[in-house]
């Protein structure tokens, strides 16, 4: 099994290094012919309007959208997350995202005073012991349409990580504080999904 990490803006690294810690086989994604080498893929945090861009502009929008509607597994992080919303409010002008995840998600949605901030929340897939998560300039879920389902909230009920069949998205960033359960999650779901591009 090998597990790609879209490569083209972000904090790719980061994931890459927590991925090879958990015995992954990681490949780095930048061009449509190393999608067909991975049976799955994590999109990583950055800022999404630039990585759209980006991944039009080296022709990967189209060969993701194909796959990820053919099943395969996809782990969205905060930019990554509002990259696999079906729906993105605050988006900037032309702003397209990939898809995938029947849910609406708000851009910065945290006003500047608050636009970073940590806390534990309660993810019952995980196990019992709360994730730490940090948020930075993180999107929130504001709709989750039946398709989707809500994995953890914050104290105020607002949704912030979500999955759906072999997709799984987070708001806030795991690959930075040494959480590693939400990607040990993942490559479960990838070598169950035995997915072949
Ligand atoms: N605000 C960024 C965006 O809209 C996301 C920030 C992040 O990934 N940490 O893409």
């Amino acid at each position: 099994m090998s597990v790609g990490v879209l490569a083209l803006q972000g904090d790719f690294r980061e994931h890459a290094a927590l991925l090879r810690g958990l015995g992954a086989e990681v490949e780095l994604v930048r061009r449509p012919e190393e999608l067909d080498r991975v049976n799955g893929l994590v999109i990583p945090g950055g800022e999404s309007s630039v990585m759209d861009k980006l991944a039009r502009a080296f022709g990967l929008a189209e060969p993701l959208r194909t796959r990820i509607q053919a099943g395969l597994p996809v782990y969205g992080t905060c930019a990554g997350l509002i990259m696999l919303a079906d729906t993105v409010l605050d988006a900037i002008r032309g702003q397209e995202s990939l898809g995938g995840l029947d849910i609406a998600v708000r851009r910065n949605a945290f006003g500047s005073q608050t636009a970073s901030f940590e806390t534990d929340l309660d993810v019952p897939v995980l196990g019992a012991d709360p994730v730490h998560a940090v948020f930075i300039r993180a999107p929130v879920v504001e709709t989750v349409g039946p398709r989707a389902t809500a994995l953890a909230s914050l104290a105020d009920g607002r949704c912030v990580a979500v999955e759906q069949g072999n997709l799984l998205g987070t708001s806030f960033h795991p690959e930075i504080t040494g959480e590693h359960r939400f990607h040990e999650y993942f490559l479960a779901t990838v070598t169950r999904a035995g997915f072949r591009g």
